[in-house]
């Protein structure tokens, strides 16, 4: 429901009719009058006395009083001035009705706040068309009224509203001179109402002009206070065409939490971005160290097993020959001993060859990768371990193989390991052994299956440590099969593991990507992490 709806319900509709009140004390007259003004369509009410007069006037409002000056107890000015003491018919004209034309007489009347004579005898055209006048008169009078009545009640409402508002409100005309300004504005800018009507609203916001140029849009500026303290404002500027000119309403929001939050999360966004530069630089730098160290003891290993194996070669070599020359000549004792040492020469020796194969599975390759059919790895794998799997009575079975990209070599090493140590921990059954692989985009999942002596669930994270052994002594080896393992899938990107069941075999997997070419070059640059 719209303002002026509430107003038109709240107002009684201006009266056709206006109620005009005669005062007089001879019925005669009052019949003269009543039948003069009968044309006039207006609603008359009749009074012969004073009293009875300010009795009508007690009950209605009228657009005219026509008062007879001459009546017996209460003359017509005396009843005037009665009727003028009372608020509500304060501005109610009358109209004196009398035989005497004397100065002194009217002006008495003019001073009792008459509006005008009639002289007796009455002619009925001029008072009909005086009555006329002040019934005009007093329906335009009435309609003012209103009209004020419904303009105070809009601007009460418009100041209620702009009372209301959340935002400190300035209305100004275009070019920023100060109308009218809500209480927020008075807390916000220090500065008492008063104090801004008629001043340019760039005292307030210093920037205003260029911002009401650059259209109406809310900007941010800085506002200045009375003291002359500064705070970042939000400003939305609305632009109203009226009669008096362009008015501009300029709401303003003080935003220096907002500005504040805003700032620190910026702050803390750089913070952030250079604390992960200064991070990754650091890993950068560590991820390189890392790499040299681990090229160093590639190396390192890499001589020092190849270098050993020469000096060793020459302790088996000589001691075999002591054994063959003397064996029986130095005593059973130094025949044992001889054996203990060509046995020590000849572990160490294996232990030798496997520390330099782990260190090369940890080296860079030299070749790029290659696409490679698994299943052809398996043919040589078999071929390699022809002696165990026949000694053994071995099956080893594979299918679904893919080719995938990687080094033939390594690939060869990694089944072979796990297929000789399949073949290794087995069982008195024959072992029977199946390599499989399903393609877990974008790797592949490979499982070698076998029906051996199974892994307690305790040690299966260690199997894959350098010189990790479970079985002791009873089983040759050096316990780096599986580390060698480890790098080789590590290298690749992949992971390794198993699953198994003491007495009843164990599930060696790991998982390779399909197209290794990648990785394998980034991580030839990098160091491996094993
Ligand atoms: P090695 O075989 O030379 O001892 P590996 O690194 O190949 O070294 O294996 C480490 C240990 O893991 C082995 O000593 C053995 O105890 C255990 N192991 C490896 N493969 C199997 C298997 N298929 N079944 C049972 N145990 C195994």
């Amino acid at each position: 429901m719209s303002t002026t709806d509430v107003i038109r319900t709240a107002e009684p509709p201006v009266q056709e009719r206006e109620k005009i009140l005669l005062v007089d004390d001879s019925p005669a007259n009052l019949f003269a009058i009543e039948a003069a003004l009968d044309g006039l369509g207006q609603q008359l009410v009749l009074a012969n006395s004073g009293m009875e007069a300010l009795r009508r006037l007690l009950e209605d409002d009228f657009a005219a009083i026509l008062l007879d000056v001459k009546m017996p107890e209460m003359d017509g000015f005396q009843t005037a001035e009665l009727i003028r003491s009372r608020r509500r018919s304060q501005h109610t004209p009358i109209l004196f009705l009398t035989a005497y034309r004397n100065d002194e007489h009217l002006f008495r009347g003019y001073d009792l706040g008459a509006v005008d004579f009639l002289f007796k005898p009455i002619v009925p055209e001029i008072l009909r068309s005086k009555v006329a006048v002040f019934v005009e008169v007093s329906r335009n009078a009435a309609l003012l009224r209103r009209q004020a009545r419904i303009l105070g009640k809009a601007e009460q409402k418009f100041r209620s509203l702009l009372e209301a508002a959340p935002d400190a409100m300035i209305i100004s005309s275009g070019d920023g001179v100060i109308n009218l300004v809500n209480s927020q504005v008075e807390v916000m800018f220090g500065f008492g109402r008063t104090e801004l009507l008629g001043r340019n609203i760039q005292t307030l916001v210093p920037g205003w002009e260029r911002l009401s140029a650059a259209g109406i849009s809310p900007k941010v500026l800085p506002a200045r206070r009375k003291d002359r303290t500064e705070f970042p404002a939000e400003i939305s500027l609305s632009p109203l065409q009226t009669e008096e000119g362009l008015l501009v309403t300029s709401a303003v929001r003080d935003v220096t939490e907002r500005k504040k939050a805003h700032d620190e999360i910026r702050d803390l966004n750089a913070k952030l971005e250079l604390r992960v530069a200064e991070r990754t630089l650091a890993l950068q730098e560590s991820n390189e160290a890392l790499r040299q160290s681990n090229d160093d003891l590639n190396q390192f290993a890499y001589a020092a097993s190849h270098d050993l194996q020469e000096p060793l070669r020459m302790v088996s070599l000589y001691t075999q020959l002591i054994q063959k020359e003397y064996a029986g000549k130095l005593g059973k004792q130094a025949d044992q001993y001889i054996s203990f040492i060509i046995d020590g020469a000849q572990r160490m020796e294996s232990l030798l060859t496997d520390l330099l194969a782990y260190s090369q599975a940890g080296a860079p390759n030299r070749e790029p990768a290659a696409a490679v059919d698994c299943a052809l790895v398996l043919d040589s794998v078999v071929l390699n371990l022809k002696a165990a799997v026949e000694q053994a009575g071995a099956v080893v079975t594979w299918s679904g193989l893919p080719t995938i990209e990687a080094h033939e070599i390594r690939l060869v090493q990694l089944f072979q390991n796990l297929v000789g140590n399949a073949i290794k921990y087995r069982r008195e059954d024959p072992p029977r052994i199946e390599i499989t692989a399903e393609h877990l985009h974008p790797d592949w999942l490979f499982s070698v299956r076998d029906n051996g002596i199974g892994i307690k669930p305790e040690y299966v994270h260690q199997v894959f440590g350098i010189f990790k052994r479970l079985h002791g002594h009873r089983y040759p080896g050096t316990g780096i099969g599986l580390a060698i393992c480890q790098r080789i899938v590590e290298r690749y990107g992949g992971r390794i593991g198993v699953d198994s069941t003491p007495g009843e075999g164990s599930t060696f997997w790991f998982t390779l990507p399909a197209t290794a070419v990648v990785l394998e070059r980034e991580l030839a640059g990098q160091a491996a992490t094993s």
